[in-house]
């Protein structure tokens, strides 16, 4: 470990202000140390060095944050909807302006190479663009009752504080796509980001304010005791929303926690989405698609195709052409402008690959590339492929979250659709194939809330993100979808 590492912004104009993204918790408008004087580092991936100190957020430091977002509620509830779209305009403006600032931000916290970062960074933005766009189209229901007794009037209101917690993988993005419709809703927030990527939340909280978030509507908080400071917000009856992103574990505990107060949950949890190549796909573009799917992020998202299913008469063509580009890839610190596959964000997730990899080779699995950590500094993994590897391995029932491509082969639709429905996740799926009635067959068969035919992408803030069974409960972005977990609708028999 180094000491606390700063950039010039002589040597490059984007360079971010770590300082400035570190000065302390945002609560109602304002930084301010933690009650407990505590910090928590900040590490580098590509590096091991320390990058900034952020505060470690206490019990009471959450309770500033409820009565800041209670403070600011009626407000901003109050504020005309064209108003805050203009707000939430502005922060995509700006997002767009300071793009390049950002994305390095995010790979320099996080690792990824500045290529998925600034990617990272238009979608992020997309959902400030997007949600001003819904806030002023928000509409209820009228209508007669059945029986011609009454008229039912239906409104729809903001649910109350929401509590909003996220994990590194898209520092930026994951934060935005609950941020951005919250507030185009009418509600006030607190944001726990992660304790790896804090910097990218708070650079964005001043960013927010400058754009015109009045004080109180967004908070920011860090802590390393996220358990204690979700139970005390979470009791606290001006909070109505619980918003999470991270894994299925996780979310599980939250879920017993909200259930103490019957809170709204929004859940987006792990994956293990599966990957379809038939016989009669176009071998370069499911090579293409499968490259996006498995190495945006360096395979650390949650749509990341963890297992790859190719039939028979195109498997050893599909096994060679993938090698042949993952061996390929220029692994690289993140910041380093032809990386393409960054480190991953700490040393136990390279071990955890690690473990999956050694466990299936040790069931017959077949390495065809990479395979092992290199020693020396940073928190890297080469990207990997293993061919046949077997039903039972580790790594076709967990996330492997690192770039490692687990192939197997199949013979017949229904065999392969049913193997990829055998997991407890459902978030994404991928299928290629040239014969659209089959692609079409095989989608609606697929358990999973996102399906990419012929594509290797599905993220999009205008289409419903989300999992079934146990990737998580409710969507977010989509054309009312995202905005509606933060409303309540409100009933009115009316006679006149
Ligand atoms: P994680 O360990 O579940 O952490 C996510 C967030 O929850 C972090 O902010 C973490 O804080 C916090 N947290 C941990 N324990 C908590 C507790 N007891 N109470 C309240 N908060 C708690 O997940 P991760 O490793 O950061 O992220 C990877 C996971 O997220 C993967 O499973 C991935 O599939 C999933 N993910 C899902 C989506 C989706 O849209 N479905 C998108 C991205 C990622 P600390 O950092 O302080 O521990």
């Amino acid at each position: 470990m180094t000491a606390i590492q700063q950039t010039s912004p002589s040597q490059n104009r984007n360079a971010p202000d770590l300082r400035a993204a570190s000065r302390g918790l945002y609560i109602d408008g304002a930084w301010r140390p933690s009650a407990s004087g505590r910090m928590i580092k900040v590490t580098d991936p590509s590096t091991e060095a320390v990058l900034a100190l952020v505060p470690d957020a206490t019990i009471e430091d959450a309770a500033a944050a409820v009565e800041a977002a209670g403070k600011a509620a009626e407000g901003w509830r109050n504020t005309a909807p064209r108003k805050r779209s203009e707000i939430l305009r502005r922060c995509f403006e700006l997002m767009v302006e300071r793009s390049e600032m950002l994305a390095q931000l995010i790979s320099l916290e996080n690792g990824k190479a500045l290529r998925d970062a600034r990617g990272e960074v238009a979608y992020a933005a997309e959902f400030f663009r997007w949600n001003a766009e819904e806030a002023v189209r928000i509409t209820g229901e009228f209508g007669m009752a059945p029986a011609g007794t009454n008229r039912i009037i239906v409104d729809y209101q903001p649910i109350g504080i929401c509590f909003l917690i996220t994990p590194w993988n898209f520092p930026a993005a994951m934060a935005t796509r609950k941020i951005a419709p919250a507030l185009a809703a009418g509600c006030t927030v607190i944001l726990k980001p992660a304790s790896e990527t804090p910097l990218t939340a708070y650079a964005l909280a001043a960013l927010y304010a400058e754009a015109g978030v009045p004080p109180g509507v967004v908070n920011v908080l860090t802590t390393t005791s996220p358990g204690p400071l979700t139970a005390a917000i979470l009791a606290d009856s001006r909070v109505r929303k619980l918003s999470f992103t991270g894994s299925t574990g996780v979310g599980r505990a939250l879920l017993a926690e909200a259930s103490k107060h019957v809170i709204s949950c929004s859940m987006e949890l792990g994956g293990n989405a599966p990957f379809l190549v038939f016989d009669d796909a176009d071998l370069d573009v499911a090579l293409d698609g499968a490259m996006v799917a498995k190495m945006r992020n360096a395979g650390e998202a949650c749509t990341a195709a963890n297992r790859i299913y190719v039939q028979s008469g195109i498997y050893d063509a599909f096994v060679e052409g993938l090698s042949r580009r993952m061996a390929a890839l220029r692994v690289g610190t993140g910041v380093e402008e032809a990386t393409e596959c960054g480190p991953m964000i700490t040393r136990k997730a390279v071990d955890k690959i690690d473990r999956l990899v050694k466990d299936a080779t040790a069931r017959g699995a077949r390495l065809i590339c990479g395979g092992a950590a290199p020693a020396g500094q940073g928190f890297f993994y080469p990207p990997t492929v293993l061919a046949d590897v077997p039903a039972e391995a580790e790594m076709a029932h967990e996330e492997i979250f690192g770039p490692v491509a687990p192939l197997s082969r199949f013979e017949t639709e229904s065999e392969v659709i049913a193997r990829a429905n055998d997991t407890e996740y459902g978030l994404a799926a991928y299928i290629f194939t040239r014969d659209l009635a089959r692609g079409m067959r095989v989608a609606s068969r697929i358990e999973a809330g996102m399906i990419a035919l012929n594509r290797g992408l599905v993220s999009d803030p205008a289409a419903p993100f989300g999992g079934v069974k146990q990737s998580g409960l409710g969507r977010e972005g989509g054309q009312h979808h995202g905005i509606a977990e933060f409303m309540e609708a409100k009933y009115i028999a009316a006679n006149f």
